[in-house]
Order: C-alpha cells, then structure tokens, then sequence
C-alpha cells in the first residue's frame, strides 16, 4: 500500500506545519483553512477513515477527541468550534488517513453543504 499524503508530511519527507505531535498523533495545520482555526489531528497509526476503525482503535480514537478539546481550549476557542471526520466519496475525504479537522474562531454555518 503506498504512503498517504499524511503519511509522508509524518515521516519527513513533504514538508506540513506541524503544530503538536506526540507518540499517537500528529497536529497539521490545514493548507486550505476554511476557519481561522483549521487544524488536523491524525493519528500515527494509518487508519484509513473512520469507518474502517476496529476495537483495536478505541484507545486512539478517544485520543483524538481529547486532544481536539485540549487544543479548543488551549486557542481560546471559548465561543465553540466544530469537530468533523469525513467518510468517503460522499463524506468529502480527500486523504485515505483517518483526521480529525478542528475549526474554530468562526460562527460556522449547519447544516454543511
Ligand atoms: P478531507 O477532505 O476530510 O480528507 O481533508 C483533507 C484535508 O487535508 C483538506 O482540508 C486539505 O485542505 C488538507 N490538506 C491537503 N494537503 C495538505 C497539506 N500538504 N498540508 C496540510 N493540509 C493539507
């Protein structure tokens, strides 16, 4: 199977703003932000999307949002922000890698388009 976009920016070898990483995730600063806040929280292990995720994924999954709230927290994101994970063709995924998008600093219209 070859190397996801993220995959890549996660070894070295694209380069991508990388914001906070740990040894589950990493922190990806959107190239086309669609907020003032447009992060991508990705875990480490090549989960295509969520849709694909097992038993097995729990402890990251969970990670994941944790850390969506922490880093809400941590960027004064005080009057909300939006969680969304994109599920195929029609969910709007780009990159078979599971991620998180955080957006903030916006009132952010629903329903999506
Ligand atoms: P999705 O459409 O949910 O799969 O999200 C993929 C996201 O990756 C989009 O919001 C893109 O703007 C973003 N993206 C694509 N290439 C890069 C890159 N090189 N660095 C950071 N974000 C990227």
């Amino acid at each position: 199977m070859s190397k996801t976009l993220f995959q890549k920016i996660m070894d070295g070898e694209i380069p991508g703003q990388i914001e906070y990483e740990d040894d589950q995730c990493i922190v990806l600063r959107d190239i086309n932000p669609q907020a003032p806040t447009h992060l991508l929280i990705i875990p480490r292990k090549p989960i295509p999307r969520v849709g694909e995720a097992t038993e097995e994924d729990q402890s990251t999954l969970g990670h994941l949002l944790l850390k969506a709230g922490e880093l809400a927290r941590k960027l004064n994101l005080e009057n909300g922000f939006r969680i969304v994970i994109n599920n195929g063709s029609d969910g709007g995924e780009t990159v078979p890698h599971l991620h998180v998008h955080l957006l903030g600093g916006r009132a952010l219209g629903w329903p999506p388009g």
